[in-house]
């Protein structure tokens, strides 16, 4: 079962968002497993975050594929397998809306950030450093080269 979902329909997930603009696809399978209800679901969706380094615009390719099955008390949820996300659906039903967005809540990185701090901008990078506790870190990123360099003479 295809869906398209426009972003501003997650209620837990826009306010995540920079930019709710956009609309989250993908597909959705339902099967049964050791007889509980386990949907499988593909979803992609062109996201705007905030880079937690320098504060800015950060546009992120969300793709995940989940399998989770749809528990309606706590013992089958027990019964779930590990391998298996479990969402809490009453009845044992719940809108393909809610699914989606618990599977992209999996997927949403925890602190994201722009690859490197090159491609963040402004100057927040230099408060960020700031943040970081001073004393000797530098000569101890520095020191493990130093020892290769004295082991690579003795050879
Ligand atoms: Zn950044």
């Amino acid at each position: 079962m295809a869906f398209a979902i426009p972003l501003v329909e997650f209620s837990r997930l826009a306010p995540q968002l920079r930019e709710a603009a956009g609309e989250a696809t993908g597909e959705v399978a339902f099967t049964r497993e050791s007889s509980l209800a386990v949907a499988g679901v593909r979803v992609e969706a062109e996201l705007v975050l905030t880079c937690q380094r320098c504060m800015e615009r950060l546009p992120w390719m969300l793709r995940s594929e989940g399998r989770a099955a749809l528990v309606a008390t706590a013992a089958e949820a027990d019964r779930a397998s590990d391998e298996l996300e479990t969402v809490f659906a009453e009845d044992h039903r719940i809108s393909l809306r809610e699914l989606v967005e618990e599977e992209l809540l999996l997927a949403l990185p925890l602190v994201p950030r722009h690859e490197s701090e090159h491609d963040c901008a402004g100057p927040a990078t230099d408060a960020q450093e700031a943040v970081q506790p001073a004393g000797d870190a530098p000569e101890e990123t520095h020191r493990p080269f130093g020892q290769l360099a004295q082991l690579l003479k003795r050879q």
